[in-house]
């Protein structure tokens, strides 16, 4: 059956209460998506499954359920991984329903004052990322002096309860320009974009480096406009759909140049984002992995051999909602030597999920100790992955138990391997 795509929303309309209601009432509860979701296997409660919160969905849309605690528990439970849409024969659009439902909530919903006004505060930096790359410094500078190490020791981190925020984040690469023209030498290929993301900026400007290097090496000049911004994935998946709407904006006109042939990303969760915006990015938009995979001219670069297992852990957004997963693998087979393999367990989530580890640690834990066990029995010594939220969560996870494996972006490690250092 082809999706109803009539019942997406118009740019900048948020959908009405009866649009949202057709959309839930396609689920005809066959139950086919329930033993996918990786939130029912692990609860086995029906309220914690696609079937249950649709069905809760539709019951608040027609005032037949009230809006209690337990509800938003079940709700906010959801991952929004998206493994229920691909499992679903009525192609329910569960992401759709998830987030605009999210966003039909939040009017209603009693938040403390404190806690809206950090959530104010976080939409608002994310929008902003010029804002966060002028912090790096201070964070690099944080971890460089010691003074990480002391507020881990002391406590101060779990008095301020930033312990888990704080435990996540990687060694911050340095900062390395990454705005504006980077043109390849000679007669240049062609000319594509960079989307940057906006925490990426920060904890994965490496990534970012690398796939410039790549590109320039096969010969594409890589434009890498100022005024992007954010993707808006965590608006999107918070209720802020409105801002998520702005942000699209902002990035149509930024890679608006016609001389580009390919928007890229390095991150899938970006990526997901970006590729259900409507109207799309004014050039084809494309998982970095992908592109680089169908490029000529590789016979020129020189990659190093590595002798090791790399296995692949591939995000929901790159598996669920793009389904490119296996852009990854057919670049890391350009490594001498490598031997690449999928990571046990991929159709289900890692538990990072954007801003999911920090507000529903319980479960994230659940997850990601599924993935650290499969990382164990893999016999890997390099860990790959396209999204850089999945990549921070399961380093701080391996971390945590001292295993010293590297997590990488598949892009950086060809880099890698072909000379790049970030610095
Ligand atoms: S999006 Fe993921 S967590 Fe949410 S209901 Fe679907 S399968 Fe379950
Ligand atoms: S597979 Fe689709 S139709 Fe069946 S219960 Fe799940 S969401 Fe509903």
């Amino acid at each position: 059956m082809i999706p109803d795509h009539s019942l997406r929303s118009l740019p900048g309309e948020p959908p009405s209460t009866i649009r949202l209601s057709e959309e839930a009432g396609r689920c005809v509860a066959c139950g086919l998506c329930v033993p996918h979701c990786p939130t029912y296997r692990k609860t086995l409660n029906e309220a914690d499954s696609p079937r249950g919160r649709i069905f809760m969905m539709a019951a608040l849309l027609e005032q037949r359920l009230p809006l209690s605690p337990e509800v938003l528990h079940h709700l906010d439970l959801c991952l929004t991984c998206r493994a229920c849409e691909n499992a679903c024969p009525s192609q329910v659009r569960y992401g759709w329903l998830a987030d605009n439902m999210r966003a039909w909530i939040e009017p209603q919903r009693q938040r403390p004052a404190g806690q809206q006004r950090l959530r104010r505060m976080l939409f608002d930096t994310l929008r902003r990322p010029y804002r966060l790359r002028s912090t790096a410094w201070l964070l690099r500078a944080y971890q460089a002096s010691g003074l990480q190490q002391l507020a881990r020791k002391s406590g101060t981190l779990a008095a301020l309860g930033l312990e888990r925020a704080e435990a996540q984040l990687p060694a911050l690469p340095k900062n390395r320009p990454l705005h504006g023209m980077h043109a390849a030498p000679g007669t240049p290929r062609g000319t594509v974009g960079l989307f940057l993301g906006c925490v990426a900026q920060l904890t994965d400007a490496s990534t970012l480096g690398a796939a410039i290097f790549i590109l320039n090496r096969l010969g594409y000049s890589v434009d890498v406009p100022h005024a992007q911004t954010c993707c808006g994935a965590l608006h999107q998946h918070n209720g802020a759909t409105g801002t998520a709407r702005e942000l699209a904006d902002d990035n149509r006109r930024a890679f608006g140049s016609p001389a580009l042939e390919a928007i890229l990303h390095a991150a899938s969760g970006c990526g997901a984002t970006l590729a259900e915006q409507e109207p799309s990015l004014p050039a084809p938009l494309l998982d970095i992995s992908s592109f680089l995979s169908q490029a000529q001219d590789w016979e020129q670069a020189q990659i190093a051999p590595l002798q090791q297992t790399i296995a692949v852990h591939e995000p929901c957004s790159s598996r669920n909602v793009l389904h490119d997963q296996n852009a990854a693998y057919q670049l890391l087979q350009r490594i001498p030597g490598a031997s690449v393999m999928p990571l046990h367990g991929n159709d289900q989530c890692c538990g990072a999920a954007g801003s999911y580890a920090l507000a529903q640690p319980a479960m994230a834990d659940l997850l990601l100790r599924d993935k650290i066990e499969a990382i164990k029995v893999s016999g890997a010594r390099i860990i790959a992955t396209s999204n850089p939220g999945c990549a921070m969560h399961l380093a701080a996870g391996l971390r945590a138990e001292g295993i010293a494996i590297e997590v990488l972006h598949p892009v950086y490690l060809v880099a890698r391997q072909m000379g790049y250092e970030h610095a």
